[in-house]
Parts: structure tokens; C-alpha cells; sequence
């Protein structure tokens, strides 16, 4: 399964905003917060006003990497999105939250979503009872996310569900702490998810 492998604080200054993918280090000795300017030798000259196509792709590099995901999947995850009803942007964003590396990573049992993703690779999780090792699997409302018997003991797991109450977990998801487990309540509107991102400039891009 293909991932980005490159420099990750790079992509944040890329963005002009901190998108969260070094878990730890990103509270704590953050790059972007000592060096924001856009990598790129000639990044400090360029003052030239940017097109509607270079708005709407770099919007749609950013929700694209704040969530990890490479571009053939991230088409796949808009396709999804423009197949159901409502609003196709808020329909990619709530797909894209529905990831279960993204849930993993909203109930703060990964400190970033590479980290999430990570855990869920290596088959720590299960939904439904059946373990899913498939970071892009799309958990749906009722569903239930639990950490596997044998991967509770893991010093990131304890330590994550130790510190439950110090973060806050979304309404649509419920975590009952003496089961290491989540009900997905109902998936997220868009007032419910804190991404910060134009999701109309990225249906614009893909509707070019
Ligand atoms: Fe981005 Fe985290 Fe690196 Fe800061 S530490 S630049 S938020 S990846």
C-alpha cells in the first residue's frame, strides 16, 4: 500500500498551515512554527497572484495530505463522495473522516494520522469484532472500532487511553474506555468536522 515517504514539514510550510503529521513533535518542537516560508529556492519572489486552477489544486494537495492519502485514492474517495447525495464537498470530507486510520486517529489512540495509519496496518484494530489491518476502510454509523486482545498492553495504546479525558473526542464518535472500543454514533456533518479546508475549490478542481 503506497504512502507518501518524503519530508513531512516540508508539505506543511507547502501549505502555509501546520497539518499535524508528526504527532509529538508537532505540540512540542514544531518546524513550521520557526520556518514557515514555502520550500523553494525562488519561494520569497514569487508575488505573482495566483490562478483559479492553482487555487483550486492547491487546495485539494492540502485536504489530500492533511488525511495521508495519495492521489488515485484520493479521486477514488471523491467519486465516493460525488455518488451519494448532498453536497459532493461535504460528502468527500465525511468519506475522508470515515477512514479508519482517520477515526484512530480521532479518538487520540494515534498521536498523528500517519501514526494511526500505521497502528492499523499492523492489525492492532478490528471493526465488528474482525480484525482490519486496511487504513482506507470506510467505517459506517453503528459500526464498532476496538483494539485488538493482544495490542492493548502496547505502551502507545495504554498511554493514549490513559490520557482520554485530557483531549476531546468528536460527538459522533463514543469511546467507552473500560472496552478500548468506539461506536461510530452517526458520521460527521460538516459542522462536526474541524478541517480547515475550502472542500468547494476541490470539487471545482475535479469538475474542470
Ligand atoms: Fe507540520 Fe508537525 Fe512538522 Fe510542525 S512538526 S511542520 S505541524 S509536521
Amino acid at each position: 500500500m503506497a504512502r507518501y515517504t518524503g519530508p513531512v514539514c516540508k508539505l506543511c510550510r507547502r501549505e502555509g498551515m501546520k497539518l499535524y503529521l508528526k504527532a509529538e513533535k508537532c505540540i512540542t518542537k514544531c518546524t513550521f512554527e520557526r520556518r514557515s516560508s514555502p520550500p523553494g529556492m525562488q519561494s520569497t519572489n514569487r508575488r505573482r497572484r495566483p490562478t483559479e486552477y492553482a487555487l483550486q489544486w492547491r487546495e485539494k494537495q492540502k485536504v489530500r495530505r492533511i488525511y495521508g492519502v495519495l492521489e488515485a485514492q484520493f479521486r477514488r474517495h471523491f467519486e465516493d463522495a460525488s455518488r451519494r447525495p448532498g453536497s459532493t464537498g461535504e460528502n468527500l470530507l465525511q468519506v475522508l473522516e470515515s477512514r479508519l486510520d482517520n477515526v484512530v486517529y480521532r479518538l487520540g489512540l494515534g498521536g498523528s494520522r500517519p501514526q494511526a495509519r500505521q497502528l492499523v496496518r499492523h492489525g492492532h484494530f478490528a471493526v465488528n469484532g474482525r480484525r482490519c489491518n486496511i487504513p482506507s476502510a470506510l467505517v459506517k454509523a453503528g459500526d464498532v472500532i476496538s483494539v485488538m486482545e493482544g495490542s492493548r498492553e502496547l505502551d502507545v495504546i495504554r498511554g493514549a487511553v490513559e490520557a482520554t479525558g485530557q483531549r476531546q473526542i468528536p460527538a459522533w464518535l463514543a469511546f467507552d474506555v473500560s472496552n478500548v472500543a468506539a461506536r461510530v454514533n452517526a458520521l460527521p456533518g460538516r459542522g462536526e468536522i474541524e478541517t480547515q479546508a475550502n472542500e468547494q475549490l476541490v470539487v471545482e478542481f475535479y469538475a474542470r
